[in-house]
């Protein structure tokens, strides 16, 4: 690609666009072609954190005491903006994180729903009154903001995840310091611009962009923090929990290993195209992307050619390309990992019976492309069946009963997401009981949430305190006050 002038984006504090204290700045690469450069971002210190905090404790008394309705108005203005340059962000999407265009600026589209949706169900979330012996006495709850909230958030869905913290940390009140991961910072700018433009006091929102290593800890442990709103894998969130002290609440939205169970009397065919759709959109690189297929042995042949069938119609190229099914990987370290995965399974004995290659000849010459990659002959207990991999590689593992299905579904760490395919109602009713997930679903992909449901995982994908996403969503943002008054 022929690459024009390459522009600086810098840090917004207290209101102001401005550099880190050091003035050194990193570049975000193009995953699709490694030489198209799409912006140099702030490499901040810990010192850039600190002043974006002070400005977000300095802001918050006076944005705890807006009104609600003007918070709200701010949201809807910003999501007019987003709205307003959909095809714009979606193309700038898709060029950072490698996404197939239609999902980028679908993925613009439900961030703006998502501030409007927050704008409306912020103004109603409210506490309870409570019923007492004593006619001259009210006993109710109240909600109040937390304080100053920091976000920090992960590429994979680099515009839509931080708005679904940051609307309802700002409609309940809650001043902001957001970090965007080091691979998509320039989708988060756009999303701060709006918010911005929208006209949102200085201070309430803050963002510094540079690496965890160097800003990730001030982010946690200042004192200033009241909560941290984290999505990224289980490893950053467990040394995040850990080091957040006893006054600052956490929200972990962690790794899954999502399982779907293919009964005998599912629809094959609907089957394999839900492990096509949730295993290899998005490059595999969805938090709840299918990573196992559990398949009743009678079924299973059949499901596996349909599965390569399908697999093999997927067009792979730049998400640019209006044809493409399935984009490169986001960075290099995840092209590393899947390949080192697929190894893995090979050594392990499994059997790889579709694709799994390095692809980089011609237009992949400078991009993260791998086939997607499907095993079969897995057993529970190798890597492939037990690690998340986060990329697109499905795990077949075949089974003569429903009982052995769950049972190794639930034998792994993870708990975000899981499905079954099946016509029997009773069955699918037991195994939404039966399965450790945080989100369940029956002949659906194991991918996908709405905005306006609760979203969060089991066992280690989450820390199970707080749900994101819906009317919960605001829960993790408020603390209560029990009040009793006397009259
Ligand atoms: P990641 O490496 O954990 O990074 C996520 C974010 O956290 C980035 O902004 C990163 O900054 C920052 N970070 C990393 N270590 C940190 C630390 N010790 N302290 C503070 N901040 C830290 O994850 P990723 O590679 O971006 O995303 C992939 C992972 O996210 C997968 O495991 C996936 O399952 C998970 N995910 C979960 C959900 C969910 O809702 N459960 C949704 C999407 C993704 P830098 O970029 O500067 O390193």
């Amino acid at each position: 690609m022929l690459q024009t002038t390459v522009k600086t984006y810098q840090n917004y504090i207290n209101g102001e666009w401005v550099e880190s204290v050091n003035k050194e700045t990193f570049e975000s690469i193009n995953p699709a072609d490694t030489n198209d450069i799409v912006g140099r971002f702030q490499s901040s210190t810990e010192e850039d954190v600190i002043k974006a905090i002070e400005a977000a404790s300095d802001a918050f008394q006076e944005w705890a005491n807006t009104s609600p309705s003007k918070r709200a108005q701010i949201l809807n203005k910003a999501a007019a903006i987003l709205e307003s340059k959909v095809d714009q962000y979606g193309e700038e999407l898709t060029r950072e994180e490698g996404k197939i265009l239609s999902g980028a600026k679908g993925e613009v589209q439900r961030t703006a729903q998502t501030l409007r949706y927050y704008a409306v169900e912020g103004l109603s979330f409210t506490g309870e009154t409570f019923p007492n012996d004593d006619p001259n006495m009210d006993v109710f709850t109240q909600r109040e903001p937390l304080g100053v909230v920091s976000v920090i958030t992960p590429w994979n869905f680099p515009i839509s995840i931080p708005a679904r913290k940051i609307a309802p940390a700002l409609i309940t009140g809650n001043t902001v310091v957001f970090k965007p991961s080091s691979d998509t910072p320039l989708i988060a700018v756009r999303l701060v611009e709006a918010l911005h433009e929208a006209g949102i006091p200085k201070g309430v929102i803050n963002f510094v962009t540079g690496s965890a290593s160097k800003v990730g800890d001030a982010l946690v442990t200042h004192p200033a923090i009241r909560a941290v709103t984290f999505t990224g894998s289980t490893g950053a969130g467990e040394d995040i929990h850990r080091k957040a002290s006893l006054t600052t609440r956490t929200q972990m939205e962690l790794g899954g290993k999502n399982p779907l169970i293919v009964m005998e009397d599912a629809d094959i065919d609907h089957a394999a195209q839900l492990a096509v759709n949730g295993g290899f959109s998005l490059t595999g690189q969805a938090c709840t992307g299918t990573s196992r297929v559990i398949v009743m042995e009678s079924v299973a042949d059949e499901f596996v050619q349909k599965l390569i069938e399908k697999t093999q119609s997927q067009t792979i190229g730049n998400g640019l390309n209006p044809d493409t099914k399935i984009g490169p990987l986001a960075n290099n370290k995840q092209l590393k990992n899947v390949l080192n995965y697929i190894e893995i399974g090979k050594e392990e004995g499994a059997e790889l019976v579709y694709g799994g290659n390095h692809l980089t000849d011609s237009e992949f010459s400078n991009g993260y492309y791998v086939e997607p990659a499907i095993f079969t002959n897995v057993s529970p207990t190798m890597r492939i069946a037990k690690e998340e991999i986060f990329g697109p590689v499905i795990a077949v593992i075949t089974v003569n009963s429903y009982e052995d299905a769950i049972q190794i579904a639930n034998d792994v760490e993870y708990g975000l997401s899981a499905s079954i395919v099946t016509k029997d109602i009773g069955l699918a009713k037991r195994f939404t009981r039966e399965i450790e997930a945080g989100t369940v679903k029956v002949n659906r992909t194991t991918t996908g949430n709405l905005i306006n449901a609760p979203f969060g995982g089991l066992k280690k994908s989450s820390t199970s305190t707080f749900r994101e996403s819906g009317r919960v969503g605001l829960e993790f943002f408020t603390q209560i006050k029990t009040v009793y008054i006397g009259y």
